[in-house]
């Protein structure tokens, strides 16, 4: 198993290569509104643009409202950005909305939505008030079984800053693209999951994903043993 940190010089840099590219392509269509046909791209100078993430969740999650640099914001619905307490000691991370959640522009609801409030209550004794819960991508994937790599680095610098900004004491990943993505390891989750692996400012701790669990009931007992092990590192 490696033990990689996160943020990689080469996604932050693919994440600024096409952020760039997303403002110059709307800069060009404000023009092509304001009636221009044809422009000289010098015009437009890497000083104007502004390529850093807010460091703020209600701007962040704006931006992420807006964005469209990735395929992904040509089919989606809604952009569903995190949610959840700014000072929770624990932050949930699954991999992409479900129908439901693109649909209602909200995270984690329908079947998994419930079957996350019932962990949370019944094992953490927390509400979902008290956690925060975000997703790899912030679309909807149409291909739910191996979503692109290429939008997944691409919308990794929100994830990372939600991560800044909230500073949990634990994540806990939902499912292994979630894990893999978020530790650079792609060891089975049957091997994995409960594994409480210390980084720099958090514990991390990968599990199954519930939609998983609901395929197979067999490793609900798994998934409720690794939050009862989550829980006993909150205190
Ligand atoms: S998935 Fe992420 S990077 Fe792609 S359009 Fe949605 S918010 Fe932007």
């Amino acid at each position: 198993m490696k033990h990689i940190k996160s943020l990689t010089p080469n996604r932050l840099y693919y994440f600024m290569k096409n952020l760039k590219n997303a403002l110059l392509l709307k800069q060009l269509y404000q023009l092509k509104n304001l009636g221009y046909r044809y422009t000289d791209i010098t015009i437009f100078k890497d000083d104007n643009l502004n390529l850093k993430l807010p460091h703020n969740i209600k701007e962040l999650k704006k931006q992420a409202k807006e964005c469209h640099l990735c395929e992904l914001s040509k089919s989606r619905h809604s952009v569903v950005f995190g949610d959840g307490s700014l000072d929770a000691k624990l932050m949930i991370v699954g991999d992409f909305p479900s129908n439901s959640d693109d649909s209602s522009g909200k995270i984690f609801t329908g079947r998994y939505g419930d079957i996350l409030d019932k962990m949370l209550q019944n094992v953490l004794n927390l509400r979902r008030e008290d956690v925060y819960i975000t997703n790899i991508l912030k679309c909807r994937a149409l291909d739910t079984k191996t979503p692109s790599t290429s939008y997944t680095h691409t919308c990794f610098p929100y994830l990372l800053k939600e991560i800044e900004i909230i500073k949990p004491k634990i994540i806990l990943t939902f499912g292994e693209l979630a894990y893999s993505f978020l530790s650079n390891d792609n060891t089975s989750m049957e091997k994995i999951h409960g594994i409480a692996l210390k980084r720099d400012s958090y514990t991390l701790i990968p599990t199954y994903h519930p939609s998983y669990m609901l395929r197979n009931p067999s490793i609900k007992k798994d998934l409720f043993e690794d939050l009862k092990k989550l829980k006993n590192l909150l205190v």
